[in-house]
């Protein structure tokens, strides 16, 4: 992986469609993301890496809500108490400087409680790091790991992040175990100087993302007595379209954005197990115009409509037919098996009227050439694929409760591949508190 950029890509000068719907923070994804898999017959993944530092977190849109506790239902008790008690709020420490909402935002979310009053509306939380007096700092934009261990590494604090280093470029192609289970080093390919190099610490932590973590375990003959290691590849169903606001709707405003979550009441895993996202003047939300004359072009273009979306997010236990399976050395590309989930097939009609009610009521209009229809996401199409080396309990799970992997003692995971369940919250939260977590408990072992 090379330092490709050192920063959110949303912090960097953007390369605007103007007049168009685009996720300009995302828009740079698609051009260097990697097709490291080859589909199995009848596979429908569409996922991707990003070998770079900072992973697919120096590309992503930032929207970090909780797991809920239904969705949290089906994970380990223990896990689940240690990320409502500290690891949530320590994560959203460490990636969230909340702003005040704007204005027109507040209205947004009032009119949703008075009009929706079945559901629950929220500020859509992000980890963005916007102003704040309190800190007395400059805002540093968009969360991303790049970032964070890039300032770590460059400061000249010689404490946590500045102690570590970083080898870039370099592919790790497996991990040589001992007869006893220990990981006794990791091998990397020098991919500038073509050399091999095997690394050696008193622990290791794979995290190298759902599908290559559980490649390098199935290259590495890591222990697999309950058959789990690559199985239950998933992603969980997103269904969305995108609208316009044209001038004179009540809710018309050229010049401003909100972005709001909202949750039924009364959700559980099997009554209205989704997150709804709903974005008016996504454009604006996503967009960063610092020339003023760009974007007076950008309103007049699309007709001072609005642009806007809105998205349901389902909860999905594993599909225990999806795979991952790594055949031959770590050139070859492993193979994926994933169909979609069926957890959102009961709830299509009930989140297709929502969808209609809330355009109306907003007086939406297709974009042009578009429709008001409900579109399927892409399965692995935003990243949220988890489940290969699943958390569990004994006979159930690859890791356990520290995420330690089972019969290797002084090895550890931490990626989407320990999600026991492809949660309705996006995960890049629950991954972080889990990682916070993670690390505070290797700092108690000898
Ligand atoms: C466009 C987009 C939008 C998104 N929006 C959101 C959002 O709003 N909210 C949210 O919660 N999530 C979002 N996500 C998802 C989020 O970015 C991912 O879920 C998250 O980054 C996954 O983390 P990970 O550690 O499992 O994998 P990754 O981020 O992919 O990290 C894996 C790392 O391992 C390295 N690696 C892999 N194989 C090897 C190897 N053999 N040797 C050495 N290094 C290796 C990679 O270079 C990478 O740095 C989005 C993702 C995308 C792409």
């Amino acid at each position: 992986m090379s330092a490709l950029f050192t920063t959110h890509t949303a912090n960097l000068p953007r390369q605007y469609q103007l007049g168009q719907f685009e996720k300009h923070l995302w828009a740079l994804f698609d051009e260097y993301k990697v097709i490291n898999y080859q589909n199995a017959d009848g596979s429908d993944y569409q996922g991707a890496q990003a070998f770079n530092l900072g992973g697919r977190s120096v590309f992503w849109g930032g929207f970090i809500p909780r797991m809920t506790w239904w969705e949290l239902e089906a994970w380990p008790e223990e896990v689940r108490w240690a990320l409502e008690d500290v690891a949530y709020a320590q994560a959203e420490d460490l990636m969230y400087w909340p702003p005040a909402p704007a204005p027109y935002q507040t209205q947004v979310k009032s009119w949703l409680n008075q009009t929706w009053a079945d559901y629950a509306h929220f500020d859509a939380p992000m980890a963005v790091r916007q102003l704040n007096d309190a800190r007395g700092t400059l805002a540093p934009g968009l969360f991303s790991t790049a970032d964070l261990l890039t300032e770590g590494r460059i400061s000249t604090d010689p404490g946590g992040l500045g102690k570590c280093t970083v080898n870039l470029n370099h592919a790790v192609t497996g991990l040589q175990v001992d007869p006893s289970g220990r990981v006794t080093s990791v091998e990397a390919t020098d991919l500038i100087a073509a050399r091999v190099r095997r690394y050696q610490g008193k622990y290791v932590v794979l995290a190298a993302g759902t599908v290559e973590s559980a490649k390098l375990a199935q290259l590495s003959g890591l222990k697999d007595p309950y058959g789990l290691v690559g199985k239950g590849i998933t992603d969980h169903p997103v269904l969305f379209t995108h609208f316009s606001i044209p001038p004179g709707k009540q809710w018309h405003r050229p010049d401003a954005s909100s972005k709001t979550l909202s949750r039924h009441r009364s959700a559980s895993a099997t009554s209205h197990p989704y997150n709804v996202l709903l974005e008016l003047g996504a454009d604006l939300n996503q967009g960063r115009y610092l020339d003023p004359d760009t974007l007076k072009r950008h309103r007049a273009l699309k007709g001072d409509t609005m642009l806007c979306e809105i998205v349901f997010l389902f909860n999905a236990p594993l599909v225990e037919a999806n795979w991952v399976k790594q055949q031959g050395p770590s050139y070859v590309k492993p193979q994926i098996f994933m169909q979609k989930s069926p957890a959102a097939d009961p709830f299509w009609g009930e989140v297709n009227a929502l969808k209609d009610q809330i355009i109306g009521a907003l007086g939406g209009e297709p974009l042009e050439g578009g429709s008001l229809a409900l579109n399927a996401g892409a399965l692995g199409g935003v990243a949220h694929e988890v489940g290969t080396l699943r958390l569990g309990p004994e006979g159930q799970g690859v890791v356990d409760m520290n995420l330690k992997f089972r019969g290797h003692d002084n090895l550890f995971v931490c990626d989407l591949s320990v999600f026991p369940t492809s949660p309705a919250a996006n995960p890049s939260l629950t991954l972080t508190a889990l990682a916070l977590r993670l690390a505070q408990h290797i700092e108690t072992l000898p």
